[in-house]
C-alpha cells in the first residue's frame, strides 16, 4: 500500500479498480519535405482535419444525448477553432515555409500557443489552451493511416491519466460511469474537471507521479475531500475509508436536509443564496446545490467561440435556455469582462503599459460598440419571462452608465424595427468593484436598478494589491479595515437610495466572511455553486441579531488580524459545534 497526494477538485470518495489512460502521444520527429511533395503533405493535413471534424460532431452528438446541449458547447469550441481556420492556416504555413512534416508543424503551432497562454494570469482563460492542444493532438492522431486508437468505453473504473483532453473526457463520461478521476497534471478550471464536478465524480489532480506509479487493475481509493489517493489499500485502510465514506454520505444527506430548510436565520431573517457560473452547462448543477438562481453569469467564457461572439441568435439561444431552466429565479447576466488578467487573443489591452488600469471590461466594449450591442440585444430577447437582469463590470463614472442606457434604447428600437418586442425594460445593475464607483451610489438612484459588489476586484483596487500575485497576497485581505468600512458604506448608501445589492466575490462563499457580510446586512450572496450548501447550513444555524452585534464592532479595529480574530473568536464561542463539520473528513 502507498499514498499519493494531490489537489481535490471534485468532492466524494471512490473505491475501485484503476484504468490508466494512455492516449498514444507518439514521439514526433522533424522531417524535411521536398518542395515537390509539399502539396501532398498539405492534402494529408486536410484529410486529417475532415476526419477530426466528423469525430467532433459525433462526440458532440453523444454528449448532447447524455448530458444536454450545454455540455456539447465544450466540443463546439473545438469545432469552431477548426471552422475559423486560423490554426489550420498556421500549420499549413509552417509546412510550406519551413518545408517540414505536418506532425512537426502542428507541434510548433501548439508550442506557440502554449507559450502565449502560459503568460495569462487568469486561470480560467489560461486553461483554454487545453482545447487547442486537444484539437491539434487529435489531428496528429488522425494523420496516421489507421487514425487515432478509439477512446475506450470505460465503466465502473477509476480513470488515471497524466491529463485528459476535454473531448476524451466528454466521450468517456457520456459512454459509461466513471467512479473517480486521478490526474497527475490537470487544471482546476479545465473543462475536464468541470465535467467531473457536474457528474459528481470524485476527482483529484496534480497527483505527482500518479500516471507512472499506478497500473491498470490496481485497487485504488480516491479521496476527493482531502486530495489523497491510496494505492493497494490494506484492509484497515479500506475499512476506515468505508467509515469516512459513510460519514460523507451522511453529511451529504444532512446537506440535502439543509437545502429543504427555509432560507431564514434562527431568528427568522430571510437570506438568498445564488450561484456564480461561467459555463452554460453549469446551470444543471444549480438545483441539486440549492442555488436560488444565478447571481453572476460570467459570460466572458463565450468569447472563446467566435461564432457565438458574432451571433446575436447564438447568444440569445444560450441565454434563453439558461433563463428558462432557472425560472422563476433570475439570472444576472454580466456583460463580457475581459482585459487585464482576463486575457483574450484579439480583444483587450495586453499591450497597454498597465492593463489592470487600462482599457478593459465596460471601457473596452463601449468602444467595441457593435459587439456589445449583439450581446445586449441577445440578453434583451432572452428576457422573455422577465427573469433576466443585466450587470455591467468595472463601471467607473456615471457617463458610462448614461452611454449604456443610450445603447440599450437604440438596441430596443432596432429590435422593434425587426418586429421583436422586448417587453418590459430589462433591469440594469453595475458591479461595485472600483472604489471610485462606490462614491457615486448617492447619485445613481434613478439610473441603476441594482448593485453587485465584486469583492475580488474591490479589494485589489482598494488596497492596490494584485489579486493573483502571491507575493502581495498577505495584503489582499477581506478583514483590512478599509475593506470592512467600504462594505459597510456600500450597504448603507444603497439602502438610502432604496435599491438592491448583492455580493458576488469570493468572500460570499467563505464561511467567516459570508457571516461577516450577513452581519453587515447583505442578505443576497452569490457564490461558487459548491459552497451554497455549506453557507446555507451556517446561515440557518445562527441568529442574525447576534452576528450583527459582533460585526458592528469590527470597524473599531485598526488591524486586519485583530478584526479577523475577534470575529472568529466570537463566532466559535457562541456556536462551537457549527464550524467543525469539515474536521469530520
Ligand atoms: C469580483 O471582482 O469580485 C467578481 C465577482 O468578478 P470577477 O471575479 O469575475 O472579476
Ligand atoms: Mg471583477
Amino acid at each position: 500500500m502507498f499514498k499519493l497526494n494531490g489537489k481535490s477538485v471534485a468532492p466524494g470518495i471512490a473505491q475501485g479498480e484503476a484504468y490508466v489512460f494512455n492516449p498514444d502521444n507518439g514521439i514526433v520527429q522533424r522531417k524535411p519535405i521536398a518542395e515537390k511533395n509539399l502539396d501532398r503533405e498539405v492534402r494529408q493535413l486536410h484529410r486529417a482535419i475532415e476526419k477530426t471534424r466528423r469525430q467532433l460532431k459525433k462526440i458532440s452528438g453523444h454528449l448532447k444525448e447524455a448530458m444536454g446541449s450545454d455540455s456539447a458547447l465544450i466540443i463546439g469550441t473545438q469545432s469552431q477553432l477548426l471552422d475559423e481556420g486560423i490554426l489550420v492556416k498556421e500549420v499549413e504555413l509552417q509546412i510550406r515555409t519551413n518545408r517540414i512534416n505536418t506532425e512537426w508543424a502542428i507541434r510548433e503551432v501548439e508550442q506557440k500557443y502554449t507559450e502565449i497562454f502560459s503568460k495569462i494570469q487568469d486561470l480560467t482563460f489560461r486553461e483554454r489552451v487545453n482545447d487547442i492542444s486537444d484539437l491539434l493532438q487529435r489531428i496528429v492522431r488522425n494523420l496516421t493511416r489507421n487514425g487515432a486508437a478509439p477512446t475506450p468505453t470505460l465503466d465502473n473504473v477509476i480513470l488515471v491519466a497524466r491529463d485528459i483532453a476535454p473531448s476524451e473526457a466528454a466521450h468517456i463520461m457520456s459512454h459509461g460511469k466513471l467512479l473517480g478521476l486521478v490526474l497527475s497534471e490537470g487544471g482546476e478550471t479545465s473543462h475536464t474537471v468541470i465535467l467531473a464536478r457536474t457528474q459528481e465524480i470524485p476527482a483529484v489532480m496534480s497527483v505527482e507521479n500518479a500516471y507512472e506509479k499506478i497500473r491498470t487493475g490496481d485497487q485504488l481509493i480516491v479521496d476527493g475531500l482531502n486530495g489523497e489517493i491510496t494505492v493497494h489499500p490494506d484492509n484497515r485502510t479500506r475499512q476506515s475509508y468505508s467509515v469516512k465514506r459513510e460519514k460523507y454520505e451522511t453529511h451529504r444527506e444532512r446537506s440535502r436536509q439543509v437545502l429543504k430548510l427555509p432560507d431564514q436565520t434562527l431568528d427568522g431573517h430571510d437570506f438568498h443564496l445564488s450561484a456564480n457560473i461561467e459555463l452554460p452547462m453549469e446551470v444543471d448543477m444549480l438545483q441539486p446545490y440549492g442555488a436560488l438562481g444565478i447571481g453572476l453569469f460570467r459570460t466572458e467564457f463565450l468569447l472563446s467561440d467566435k461564432r457565438v461572439v458574432d451571433s446575436e441568435n447564438e447568444q440569445y439561444l444560450i441565454y434563453k435556455n439558461i433563463a428558462q431552466k432557472i425560472y422563476p429565479h433570475s439570472m444576472i447576466l454580466r456583460t463580457f469582462d475581459v482585459g487585464r488578467d482576463k486575457h483574450h487573443e484579439t480583444l483587450g489591452n495586453l499591450n497597454e503599459p498597465n492593463p489592470a488600469l487600462g482599457t478593459m471590461a465596460i471601457r473596452l466594449f463601449l468602444r467595441e460598440e457593435a459587439l456589445f450591442k449583439i450581446q445586449l440585444k441577445a440578453a434583451m430577447r432572452a428576457n422573455e419571462s422577465g427573469n433576466v437582469r443585466l450587470l455591467f463590470p468595472m463601471v467607473t463614472e456615471i457617463e458610462e452608465i448614461h452611454t449604456i442606457r443610450r445603447l440599450l434604447d437604440s438596441c430596443r428600437s432596432e429590435l422593434a424595427a425587426e418586429g421583436i418586442d422586448t417587453g418590459k425594460p430589462i433591469p440594469i445593475g453595475i458591479m461595485l468593484e472600483i472604489p471610485g464607483a462606490v462614491k457615486l451610489i448617492p447619485h445613481l438612484g434613478d439610473i441603476v436598478d441594482f448593485f453587485s459588489v465584486g469583492t475580488n476586484d474591490l479589494i485589489q483596487y482598494l488596497l492596490a494589491a494584485d489579486r493573483n500575485n502571491p507575493s502581495v497576497s498577505y495584503l489582499y485581505n477581506p478583514f483590512h479595515p478599509a475593506v470592512i468600512r467600504i462594505l459597510m458604506e456600500i450597504r448603507e448608501e444603497v439602502a438610502r437610495i432604496g435599491k438592491e445589492v448583492n455580493v458576488c466575490g469570493e468572500m460570499a462563499g467563505q464561511e467567516f466572511t459570508a457571516l461577516m457580510l450577513l452581519g453587515m446586512g447583505y442578505t443576497h450572496l452569490s457564490m461558487n455553486p459548491l459552497s451554497i450548501v455549506e453557507i446555507k447550513r451556517l446561515f440557518t444555524h445562527v441568529h442574525l441579531n447576534f452576528i450583527r452585534r459582533v460585526v458592528r464592532h469590527l470597524p473599531t479595529f485598526a488591524s486586519r488580524s485583530d478584526a479577523e480574530e475577534y470575529l472568529i473568536e466570537k463566532l466559535l464561542d457562541r456556536y462551537p459545534a457549527l464550524f467543525t463539520q469539515q474536521a469530520l473528513f
